[in-house]
């Protein structure tokens, strides 16, 4: 046996794989993610790498390969964690080791220095009130002022805390520190922070449900925890305790919360608590400061992380407790390879280093519930809203098909109407949202039919707010046609409803109202999200139009009317999350009306009122919907009854793909007659109830059929679908496929990926 080795994963260097002999006395301690010495070099002077791979072969000269010395115990390294996960994703999941690597370890070549920089106030007194009251007169000054309010309570904040956690810019601070408010320390070492004084002015007394649900989970350490709470319940509160008592094991934390949801509202409340402890990641970070922080976490320097999918991989030593918040969200599986679905991912790491696992929602994903009441999780319920005085929304459902008989054609309900004005008299504000991005409105000919779809691919062109047409898939743009580009028709309009004419259409019923909207084109310009929430929150505009991003765990004392504008949108996708999806999306929305004090009033319009999904959501009814749903699961074999293999097939020659895709689908047929053969030798005198049970195996195949979006990018698209009881056999499939495509010449030029329990169809 052989093995690949990596000699400095911290150096970033994962792309120098050396290859070298096990000798057979190490044969069985010798696994992938094992620690070992290795001479290195024409000295042969010894140093330590990682295995990342075991083989039978190798490229390298057999006589010339040298050996492993010897294999280091050092239990289970942060380190050795990370690539048993990189390992097992690229079983699961399909991918290269390489890939899988990657996606666990950021790779950085520049060698940055490990400095830390500080802010403390460089003003008092008077000075420093005259400065406060300046800032509070600009809407410019808003980072500053924020900076200058927290050292006022707090001595000092780290460079990260209060770009990530206050959202101040860099200009910001650097005019701070030009005008002396402010001064820069620079620190070459990292210490462990103080913690802000604020503390024990922001704990809460948990109530009953929460503390029972904290002491439970602290009882079974190393297990997989649900805990299901409504919106507003305190679950984040529950996380925060629980953060609490690891730091005082001296353990680490890493929570994970959906890469939309990582607000500042969100963010500040872990910041505050624990200060300098805590570390943010998101998405913007460059791969620089993304290797930054994964070095900090090595050095002990953090010990809670939060950030979206990929801060699953901090290489914490001491691990004892990982969060994912919303759950259920699907931003927890990667797009691209290895598609891992992080909730999973995090149970295995868990199980490598003991930390505990909790799940939080108010609408669990059916998966992860199933799971609750196996008995495979526990189940932890949050059932009541935390804050006093806060109680949960009057639902109204709005049939959309009356509402067209009474010749109201536009997309405000009358009940809608009615409590919007009521709202705007009483000085209380509004969400309206559409629930689904790119809702923007296509462009068709009104006379032909016809449909102005991407020149590279095979989706509708959408409209955009600057009246150019825009490929939402590949970002291709071209200018609006005047007429029919295939029947000449001057008669050609834009179809369907984008938050930008949702603003709009508010503006012209509502003339006095003051609206802000936000949606991923206003979020992308210079306010960004937490501008346009911030202004909506001190209550600067009455009403606020957006896509779903504006549902997501964003706390307004104000709002008390929430409107979901056309809830079943989501609802034909064709896939079988949609139920799933759009009864979350609601549950969020509604979460949103009434959290302090006022009583909230929800509307929802649809054109399938009497769907058990609509039905639940109106009643905030989790449970209902979930019996439901489970049923239809069941009944069409899917999650989390079956497991289902998607095999994406890619090519510019469609007639190579479908050949190529052919033969994927007959080498599963054979799998699974010669299976079937092989079962029934076996079971020749047993009982039918045992015969079903050795059944469990069985593929169920699907396609090849052209995928959703038939044409990408210039690429055709086919798709099949492999179903099946366990996992287990539809990984043995897929590396059984993986050699197929590897050594076949028919599959050159033909791009091929998988996706194990995809959760959107392709
Ligand atoms: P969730 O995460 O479940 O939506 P949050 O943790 O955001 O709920 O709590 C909702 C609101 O209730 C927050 O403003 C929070 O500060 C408050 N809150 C939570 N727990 C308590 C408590 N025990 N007492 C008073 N207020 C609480
Ligand atoms: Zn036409
Ligand atoms: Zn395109």
């Amino acid at each position: 046996m052989y093995a690949d080795i990596v000699v400095d994963i911290s150096a970033g260097e994962l792309d120098r794989v050396f290859e070298y002999h096990i000798p057979d006395e190490l044969l069985d301690k010798a696994v992938v993610g094992a620690r070992v010495s290795i001479p290195f070099g024409k000295g042969n002077r010894m140093i330590e790498g990682y295995i990342i791979d075991l083989k039978s072969d190798v490229q390298f000269d057999k006589t010339r390969i040298k050996n492993i010395q010897t294999v280091l115990d050092d239990g289970i390294s942060a380190e050795r964690q990370l690539i048993t996960l990189a390992a097992n994703m690229k079983t699961v999941y399909g991918s290269t080791m390489l890939h899988a690597l990657k996606t666990v370890i950021p790779v950085s070549r520049q060698v940055r220095p490990l400095y830390r920089k500080y802010y403390k106030l460089h003003v008092s007194g008077d000075a420093l009130q005259a400065q406060i009251a300046h800032c509070r007169r600009d809407k410019r000054l808003a980072g500053r002022l924020r900076m200058l309010e927290y050292l006022s309570e707090n001595e000092q904040i780290s460079r990260e805390a209060a770009v990530q956690g206050l959202n101040v810019s860099t200009a910001a601070i650097k005019s701070m520190v030009t005008a002396k408010l402010i001064e820069e320390i620079q620190e070459k070492h990292y210490r462990r922070a103080v913690r802000p004084q604020t503390e024990a002015a922001l704990h809460v007394t948990l109530n009953e449900e929460q503390q029972s649900a904290v002491k439970d989970i602290l009882a079974a350490p190393g297990d997989v925890h649900l805990l299901h709470g409504i919106t507003g319940s305190g679950k984040t509160e529950v996380y925060i305790e629980l953060i609490d008592a690891m730091l005082q094991q001296q353990k680490q934390v890493i929570v994970l919360i959906p890469e939309i949801s990582l607000t500042m509202q969100t963010v500040s409340r872990f910041y505050r608590r624990f200060g300098d402890r805590i570390s943010v990641m998101n998405s913007r970070l460059s791969a620089g400061e993304r290797y930054d922080q994964f070095m900090r976490a090595k050095e002990g320097d953090v010990d809670v992380i939060v950030g979206p999918r990929s801060a699953l991989f901090m290489p914490f030593e001491r691990l004892g407790l990982i969060i994912i918040d919303e759950e259920h969200d699907g931003a927890y599986k990667s797009e691209s390879t290895p598609k891992y679905h992080a909730r999973d991912v995090a149970v295995w790491r868990s199980r490598l280093c003991g930390a505990t696992v909790v799940l939080g929602s108010a609408t669990p994903s059916v998966v992860s519930y199933k799971k609750a009441k196996d008995g495979i999780y526990h189940l932890h319920t949050l059932t009541q809203r935390a804050k006093e005085g806060s109680c949960l929304p009057h639902v109204t459902v709005v049939d959309l098909r009356q509402e067209f008989k009474l010749k109201n054609k536009k997309i405000f309900s009358q009940p809608l109407i009615t409590l919007m004005n009521e709202r705007l008299e009483k000085k209380e504000q509004t969400m309206l949202f559409l629930n689904r991005r790119g809702f923007a409105g296509f462009l068709s000919c009104r006379n032909c039919g016809y449909v102005v779809k991407c020149v590279h691919c095979d989706v509708s062109m959408t409209v955009h707010y600057d009246g150019r047409l825009k490929c939402h898939y590949c970002g291709y743009e071209q200018s609006m046609p005047k007429q029919c580009p295939s029947c000449g028709s001057p008669y050609i309009a834009a179809f369907g409803t984008g938050t930008q004419k949702v603003e709009n259409m508010v503006m012209e019923q509502f003339p006095q109202a003051r609206v802000l909207r936000l949606d991923r084109d206003a979020a992308s310009k210079k306010e960004g999200v937490d501008e346009i929430l911030s202004e909506f929150k001190s209550e600067k505009a009455d009403i606020l139009v957006g896509t779903q991003m504006i549902v997501k765990g964003h706390d307004f004392p104000k709002v008390t009317l929430v409107g979901a504008l056309a809830a079943d949108l989501s609802m034909f996708s064709g896939d079988y999350m949609a139920s799933e999806r759009t009864f979350d999306l609601l549950v969020q929305a509604a979460g949103r009306a009434g959290r302090a004090g006022l009583p909230g009033e929800v509307v929802i319009q649809t054109y399938n009122p009497e769907h058990y999904c609509i039905q639940a959501a109106a009643r905030q009814d989790y449970e209902a919907f979930y019996a439901q749903e489970i049923l239809y699961r069941q009944m069409m074999h899917y999650p989390p009854f079956y497991s289902i293999l998607a095999i994406l097939g890619e090519a510019a020659d469609e007639a190579k793909l479908e050949i190529a895709m052919k033969t994927l689908a007959e080498v599963i047929k054979q799998a699974e007659t010669q299976k079937n053969a092989m079962t029934q030798e076996h079971t020749t005198g047993i009982t039918d109830a045992d015969r079903h049970k050795k059944d469990v195996g069985k593929l169920e195949i699907i396609g090849p059929a052209n995928a959703f979006v038939a044409r990408g990018k210039d690429a055709y698209r086919k798709v099949i679908y492999v179903k099946c009881q366990k996992q287990r056999p539809l990984i043995l499939l897929k590396n059984q496929l993986e050699i197929i495509v590897q050594q076949r010449p028919d599959f050159k030029k033909i791009y091929i990926q998988y996706d194990m329990d995809p959760i959107n169809m392709y």
